[in-house]
C-alpha cells in the first residue's frame, strides 16, 4: 500500500497502448492532500503530462480514469468515477463522471487510476484482473459493431467462461467507434455522457474495459464511519430533496417547477415553458410509465427512474432529456422520449448534445439557413436520425459534429445553444442568471453542474430573485468548489442537494425562508470573503456531512473551509489546463439569444447580464480580466511552486 490514507488503494497505472506497456505512474499523499482524487486528480495528471498543442485524436491525449477515496467505501452515493482526456467535442479539456461500478471494481482491481495514452494498433478490450493487464481482440471476441447492452453482455459472457461473475465495465457503442464527437462512455445501465470521451476510446480502438479482483478496503476508522454513514443515510432520506423529490419524482420531478418558473427551455430556448410540459414532466412519468428506482451503488436517494420500451425495462430519461427531446424539439409523446433515451444510449451517445444539435438544425431549417428537413414537432424518423449519427450517415454525418461545428458551417451561431462547444442542459438560463453565468464560464463548457447550479438559489429549491446578477458570481464560485471537491472524492453531487436546512423547502412562504430568499442577493461581500479566506472556517457544518466522512474514512484532516479551498485549487488548475488550449474571457460566452434577446419581450431584465457578473467572477477567483489565473492564484493554491 503506496498511502497513509484509508479509502485509496495506493496505485497509479500508465498503459501506453501503442506498446501495451504498464508502468506505475508516481502519485504521493502530498498529491492526494492537495487534489483529492476523480476529477481533481485528473486534472493534475493532465496539466503536468499535456502542453496544449495537443488534439483528442491523437496519441498523445491522454485519457485518464479515476477514482475518489471514498469511491466504493459505503459513503453515500460512493460509487462514482470519472474519465477526462482532450475533448473532440471543445478542443480543450473534457470531463464526464458516471455512476456504474467500474469505479468500485476498478479500486478491487487495487489500483485508484488508470492513464491511457497512445493508440491500440487492433479493435481491443482490456481485462484488469487483480492490477495484471490483458489485451484482447474485440473483433476476434465478437465486440466491435455491438451496441452498448450487447457489449456488455457478452463481456460477462466470456469473463463467466472463465469463471468471473463479478466484474465492472465501461464500454462504448457504435457512436464511439465511428468518432462522434459526443459519444458516451457507459458502464452498467449508467453514462458518462458529456465532452465525448466514448469518441476518445474510440479513438484509441477500445471498445471496452472490465476490472475485478479481491483487494479489501482499507477504512481509516471502520467503527465511526458506520456510525456516521448510518447517520448521513438518515439525513438523505429525510430530506425534502434527496429523501423525497428525487426519490419519488427523479430528476424529471423539476419539469413542472422549471415550467413554473419560466426555466423550460422550449423550442430550442425560444421560450420558457412548454403548453404540453405535463405530458413530458415527472408527475405523468413517475405515474404511468415508472416501473421501480433504481439507483448507483451505495446510494440512499435513488434518482434513477425504470421504464418500458419494447417490452424490456430500462433506464429512463433524466430532466434534461425530457426537456431537450419535449419541450426542445415541441414533442409531446413521452413513450418517444422513453424509446430514443434507450437508442441513444445503447448506440452511446450523449442525449443532451445529440438533442440540442437536433434543435439547432430544425432552427436552421426553420430560418432558411439549412435546408435538412428537420422541423420543430416533426418527430417522425427521429430513431432513423439518430442511428444515422451514430453510424455517420448523411445528414447524421454533419450532426454528429455538435451544434457549433453545424453552425460554422451554415450560420445561426446566435442560437447554436452552447458554450466553449458544449450544448446546454434544459435550464433556460434568462430565467436564471447565475446558472447563466455558470454556463459561461464553466470549465468542461455549457454544463449546468460545473457552472455551480445555480438553479438550485433560483427557483429549484429557494426562491431568491432569479434575475439578479447580484452574488451570483460569488454563490458561482462557492457552489462550484463544493461540487469540485464532491466529485474528486468520488461522491455523487446530489448529496450536496441536501445542504440547505429542510424547511427552507418545505416551508417556502415561511418568514425565514423569505428572509434567506430576500438576503441572499446582498451577501455577495460576505462570500467573497469566505471564498478569499475560506480556511477560517476550521469547522464541521451540521448540514454537509462530506468533511467528516473524509476524516473518519480517509483519515485526512478536512474542515468545512479546507474542503472549499480543495474545490477552488481543482477548479482553478482545471482552468489553467484549458489556458493552456488557448481558453480565456472571449471562450466564456453564451450565444446572443441568451444574452441580448430577452425571453420576455416586455421585462429587459430577463436576458443574461453576462459580462457584467464575469468580471465579479473572475476577480473573485483571482484571474486576471481575461480569465486566466494569476500567477499568484496559482502559488496560493499550490498548482505551481
Ligand atoms: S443520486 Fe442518482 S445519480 Fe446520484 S448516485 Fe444516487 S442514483 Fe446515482
Amino acid at each position: 500500500m503506496g498511502t497513509i490514507y484509508g479509502g485509496y488503494m495506493g496505485r497509479v497505472v500508465l498503459i501506453d497502448l501503442s506498446t501495451e506497456e504498464v508502468q506505475e505512474y508516481p502519485w504521493n499523499d502530498r498529491e492526494r492532500e492537495l487534489f483529492i482524487g476523480g476529477k481533481t486528480m485528473a486534472d493534475k495528471i493532465l496539466y503536468d503530462n499535456l502542453r496544449g498543442t495537443e488534439t483528442a485524436f491523437s496519441e498523445d491525449n491522454l485519457v485518464v480514469i479515476s477514482t475518489g477515496p471514498l469511491t466504493g467505501t459505503g459513503a453515500p452515493s460512493s460509487g462514482r468515477f470519472n474519465i477526462s482526456g482532450i475533448s473532440p467535442q471543445t478542443g480543450h479539456i473534457g470531463t464526464s463522471n458516471c455512476g456504474g461500478s467500474f469505479g468500485y471494481y476498478l479500486k478491487r482491481a487495487g489500483i485508484d487510476a488508470i492513464i491511457l495514452k497512445g493508440k491500440c494498433k487492433e479493435h481491443t478490450w482490456i481485462e484488469i484482473n487483480n492490477g495484471t493487464f490483458l489485451f484482447h481482440n474485440a473483433d476476434e471476441d465478437g465486440l466491435w459493431g455491438l451496441l452498448a447492452t450487447p457489449t456488455q453482455e457478452r463481456l460477462h459472457e466470456i469473463l463467466a467462461g472463465k469463471g468471473k461473475t463479478r466484474h465492472g465495465q465501461i464500454v462504448i457503442g457504435p457512436a464511439g467507434e465511428n468518432l462522434v464527437l459526443y459519444s458516451s462512455v457507459i458502464s452498467d445501465e449508467r453514462a458518462g455522457g458529456r465532452t465525448g470521451m466514448g469518441a476518445n476510446l474510440g479513438w484509441k480502438n477500445i471498445k471496452g474495459i472490465v476490472a475485478y479482483g479481491n483487494h479489501q478496503f482499507h477504512i481509516h476508522n471502520p467503527e465511526k464511519v458506520k456510525q456516521w454513514n448510518a447517520k448521513w443515510f438518515d439525513y438523505l432520506r429525510n430530506h425534502p430533496l434527496t429523501g423525497n423529490q428525487l426519490p419519488r419524482l427523479g430528476t424529471a420531478g423539476l419539469v413542472s417547477s422549471m415550467q413554473m418558473r419560466g426555466m423550460l427551455s422550449t423550442k430550442n430556448y425560444t421560450y420558457g415553458q412548454y403548453d404540453d410540459f405535463d405530458m413530458v414532466n415527472g408527475e405523468t412519468l413517475a405515474e404511468e410509465h415508472n416501473i421501480v428506482n433504481k439507483g448507483c451503488l451505495t446510494c440512499p436517494i435513488k434518482c434513477a427512474r425504470t421504464v418500458r420500451v419494447k417490452g424490456k425495462e430500462v433506464k429512463g430519461p433524466e430532466l434534461e432529456t425530457l426537456g431537450l427531446l419535449g419541450g426542445g424539439i415541441l414533442n409531446n409523446d413521452l413513450q418517444k422520449i422513453h424509446d430514443w433515451n434507450n437508442e441513444l444510449d445503447e448506440l452511446g451517445m450523449d442525449t443532451i448534445s445529440c438533442a440540442s444539435t437536433v434543435a439547432f438544425a430544425m432552427e436552421a431549417n426553420e430560418k432558411g439557413l439549412w435546408d435538412n428537413g428537420l422541423e420543430f414537432g416533426k418527430t417522425d424518423g427521429l430513431s432513423k436520425l439518430f442511428e444515422d449519427i451514430a453510424y455517420r450517415r448523411g445528414l447524421g454525418d454533419e450532426l454528429a459534429n455538435g451544434s457549433r461545428k453545424c453552425a460554422e458551417k451554415y450560420g445561426g451561431l446566435d442560437f447554436a445553444i452552447q458554450s466553449k462547444g458544449l450544448e446546454l442542459a434544459a435550464y433556460e438560463p434568462r430565467r436564471a442568471v447565475g446558472q447563466g453565468l455558470g454556463y459561461a464560464v464553466s470549465n468542461r463548457g455549457g454544463c449546468h453542474l460545473n457552472g455551480g447550479y445555480l438553479v438550485i438559489l433560483e427557483g429549484l429549491g429557494l426562491f431568491t430573485n432569479p434575475l439578479t446578477p447580484h452574488a451570483k458570481p460569488d454563490f458561482t464560485m462557492l457552489f462550484q468548489d463544493l461540487m469540485e471537491t464532491i466529485s474528486a472524492s468520488g461522491q455523487c453531487l446530489f448529496t450536496s442537494y441536501a445542504f440547505f436546512p429542510g424547511f427552507l423547502i418545505t416551508r417556502p412562504n415561511g418568514l425565514i425562508t423569505r428572509i434567506f430568499n430576500f438576503a441572499i442577493p446582498f451577501i455577495g461581500g460576505v462570500l467573497r470573503l469566505i471564498n478569499k479566506f475560506p480556511t477560517v472556517l476550521a469547522l464541521h457544518l451540521p448540514v454537509f456531512h462530506h468533511t467528516k466522512e473524509m476524516e473518519l474514512a480517509i483519515g485526512m484532516p478536512m474542515k468545512f473551509g479546507t474542503y472549499i479551498r480543495c474545490g477552488e485549487r481543482g477548479y482553478t488548475l482545471e482552468r489553467a489546463l484549458d489556458c493552456k488550449f488557448g481558453i480565456s474571457a472571449k471562450d466564456d460566452t453564451l450565444p446572443k439569444k441568451l444574452t441580448d434577446i430577452p425571453q420576455d419581450p416586455n421585462n429587459p431584465k430577463t436576458k443574461v447580464p453576462l459580462e457584467r457578473m464575469k468580471k465579479t467572477y473572475y476577480r473573485a477567483r483571482g484571474w486576471d480580466q481575461n480569465g486566466v489565473p494569476t500567477q499568484k492564484t496559482l502559488k496560493k493554491l499550490g498548482i505551481i511552486a
